[in-house]
């Protein structure tokens, strides 16, 4: 739905001819969004789908659409819902429980917006933040490449200077989540050789990278996703190649080669993929009581405890997150990656847990718990991965 022209044209759209999405019917709590009961089980069956077909998770995404849900992390002046990472971490939690792929592209969605929202000039801000609140655009990050390494810093991936001002791109992204099904990637590229000195290791990225709005029908950019993938399967995460593709100057999104800076920055957002565990764990346990109750086991006392730990872990996974989203901590930052790695943990911890808890009827393929477990591996994997998390943390610690 984006096109190449959308970068170009500075104009602003009337902010009262954009309507706001849907209310709210199914939170319980946080920021108002769409999420209703028959929204959530078409959610769910999306998922039960794609898991088997592997494929981009269509219908998914047009219910996100739908539940207005794509609008939350931006402001109600450009038509958003104006959500705090606490309400985005609870939204992202809330889809994950159903649908953990739609809930990895809603996340990227979210953390696109947002880095437009914090360093997009006026004119890119008043361009596309409305269209993304809307749900008319889809937002994905292309910032990992076979070869750059989990933090980022040996891209091949390049952004060269044209005579009229603009940008030829030329590489090849992999692993982004709803390839084919964005309208526009937010590209990191490598714009200048790192000079050793330029500016301090922040541990992920590296001097001399920016980053670039690139419009889906930009010339030049092709997405492919023959990548199969172990779980996330409708997540539509795939390559995405940029061959001899211009764009504006108007593309570029912050300073030139200011992108590690930026992404130093992210984690004090408070938002993170913890939230997509704790969706995940919160699905297991809930699948665990189920099978309990259905089979009559809570008559026995091991299978309550076990099932009192296992909410424990939940609510602990539950409450990191909820901290992180708050930004209450002294350190916002560190918070936010402490969450990803407990949360994550702790949500394969579960599953397994309820793995065992629904004996041979968890052995069947077609038991959802099976992809739980999939699904919540790929989080650690994510970036910052859970190691880079580690290594972010304690890099002060270092020097
Ligand atoms: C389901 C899914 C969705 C994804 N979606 C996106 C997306 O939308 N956009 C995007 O850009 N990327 C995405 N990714 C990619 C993700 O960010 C990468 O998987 C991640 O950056 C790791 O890259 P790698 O495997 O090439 O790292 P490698 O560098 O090959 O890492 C291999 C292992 O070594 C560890 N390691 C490497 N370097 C360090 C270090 N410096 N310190 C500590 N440990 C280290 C890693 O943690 C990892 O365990 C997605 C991945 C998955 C699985």
């Amino acid at each position: 739905m984006a096109s190449a022209d959308s970068l170009t044209v500075p104009e602003a759209p009337a902010l009262t001819d954009v309507p706001l999405p849907a209310p709210a019917t199914g939170l319980p709590a946080g920021p108002s969004t769409g999420l209703t009961p028959a929204i959530r089980e078409r959610l769910a069956a999306a998922a039960r789908d794609a898991d088997v077909s592997g494929e981009p998770d269509r219908p998914a995404l047009a219910l996100l659409r739908e539940s207005g849900l794509l609008g939350l992390a931006l402001p109600y002046e450009y038509g958003g819902t104006g959500a705090d990472a606490h309400g985005l971490n609870s939204a992202v939690a809330q889809v994950a429980q159903v649908n953990a792929s739609a809930s990895i592209m809603l996340f990227q969605h979210y953390a696109v917006s947002r880095r437009i929202l914090e360093h997009g000039s006026p004119a890119l801000r008043r361009r596309l933040l409305p269209q993304l609140a809307r749900g008319d655009w889809l937002a994905a990050s292309a910032w990992s490449e076979t070869g750059a390494g989990a933090n980022k810093k040996h891209l091949s991936t390049v952004a060269r200077r044209t005579p009229d001002g603009g940008w030829v791109l030329d590489g090849a992204k992999s692993f982004t989540t709803s390839a084919g099904l964005a309208d526009i990637y937010l590209v990191l590229a490598q714009t200048e050789e790192p000079a050793p000195d330029a500016a301090p290791d922040t541990g992920y990225g590296s001097a001399g990278q920016t980053f670039f709005l690139v419009p889906a029908d930009a010339p030049g950019l092709e997405p492919d996703t023959s990548l199969r993938l172990t779980g996330m399967r409708g997540s539509a995460t795939g390559f995405v190649s940029v061959r001899d593709c211009h764009v504006p100057d108007t593309a570029r999104l912050g300073p030139i080669g200011a992108a590690a800076s930026i992404i130093a920055g992210v984690r004090d957002s408070g938002a993170t993929l913890g939230a997509v565990s704790v969706g995940l764990a919160e699905a297991a346990l809930d699948l665990a009581h189920r099978h309990a109750e259905r089979r009559g086991l809570l008559a026995q006392q091991a299978v309550r405890h076990r099932l009192v730990e296992i909410a424990g872990e939940v609510e602990a996974a539950r409450a990191i997150v909820e901290r992180a989203g708050r930004r209450t901590a002294d350190d916002p930052g560190i918070a936010t990656l402490h969450s990803k790695l407990v949360a994550s943990s702790a949500a394969e911890r579960v599953i397994n847990a309820v793995e065992r808890m629904l004996g041979s009827a968890g052995y069947v393929a077609s038991n959802e718990i099976n992809r739980y477990g999939r699904d919540a591996r790929a989080v650690a994997l994510m970036g910052p991965t859970n190691d880079l998390c580690k290594e972010l943390v304690s890099l002060p610690w270092n020097s």
